[in-house]
């Protein structure tokens, strides 16, 4: 959405504005929206992540962030919720909480959240995938729209999806370490479902901060069925990119989160985000 803004600038404002303009080529709106943007701190090449893998995957399941507070950071993300009560999915600016059995619901600002990233999309690149077999067709595919190891990106891709094999956590006390807590997930595989899929690829290096690899979160277009992203096929879809190179961390200020060991703390996330259910 946009929307259109009238004011009046000073003479030197707007001077500046146009010398701007003419150096980098761009149009005045562009300049006067990434000069906004900067200035209220809404770097749209930013992520902003709430606490950090190593700490989810120890069992630091404890709320930091309220979702309102969340939302402030973006509108699309992914993580999940207090005593890892199911999986986040952020789309719209709307936060939805998937059970393990098999609900979904939008959540109230005032819920907590121990463990998310969150971005403001904005779409850097847009390409059409046909014929997708799978999931590891998928990130392959997307592989070739990265065009470094080094930095994050952000996917929103949407289209009808033939098939979805996907997992919610069940909830589960703190303390419970994320590879334990997953034994119990819920898997749901769902046909015929027009979706949105939400996520991120996170660089190898980022491992004790970040999910590595990617991490994808689907909800159906009805609302009605969401989860963690382990397989699928679609025929047609459209991927949205959007680069990311500046990641935001806030550390919960949860006595659990102070007192925790970290130092050791990075996961084998290739058999707790990947396995095949
Ligand atoms: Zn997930």
């Amino acid at each position: 959405m946009t929307h259109r803004l009238e004011t009046t600038i000073s003479d030197a404002l707007w001077a500046a504005i146009q010398a701007r303009a003419q150096m980098l080529g761009q149009p005045t709106r562009q300049v006067v929206q990434e000069a906004l943007a900067e200035a209220l701190d809404l770097d749209h090449h930013s992520m902003f992540q709430v606490s950090t893998s190593g700490a989810l995957v120890e069992g630091l399941y404890q709320g930091a962030l309220t979702v309102g507070d969340l939302r402030r950071h973006g509108d699309t993300g992914l993580g999940t919720f207090e005593e890892l009560d199911g999986e986040m999915i952020l789309v719209d600016g709307h936060c939805y909480q998937a059970r393990g059995d098999g609900t979904v619901t939008e959540v109230t600002d005032d819920v907590l959240t121990p463990f998310a990233t969150v971005v403001a999309f904005a779409v850097d690149e847009s390409h059409i995938m046909t014929d997708v077999i799978s999931f590891d067709d998928l990130t392959s595919r997307l592989d070739g729209l990265r065009d470094s190891d080094n930095e994050f990106f952000a996917w929103r891709i949407t289209g009808f999806l033939d098939a979805l094999r996907m997992r919610t956590a069940c909830r589960h006390a703190s303390g419970t370490p994320l590879a334990e807590a997953v034994v119990d997930q819920a898997v749901f595989e769902r046909l015929d479902l027009p979706a949105t899929i939400v996520g991120f690829w996170s660089p190898g290096f980022s491992q004790a901060i970040a999910i590595p690899g990617y991490h994808l979160h689907a909800i159906s277009d009805d609302r009605a069925h969401a989860g963690h992203v382990f397989d699928l096929r679609a025929q047609r879809l459209t991927v949205d990119v959007h680069r990311v190179s500046d990641l935001h961390v806030a550390l919960p200020e949860t006595e659990a989160f102070l007192q925790a060991n970290l130092v050791a703390a990075h996961a084998d996330m290739d058999a707790i985000e990947r396995s095949k259910g």
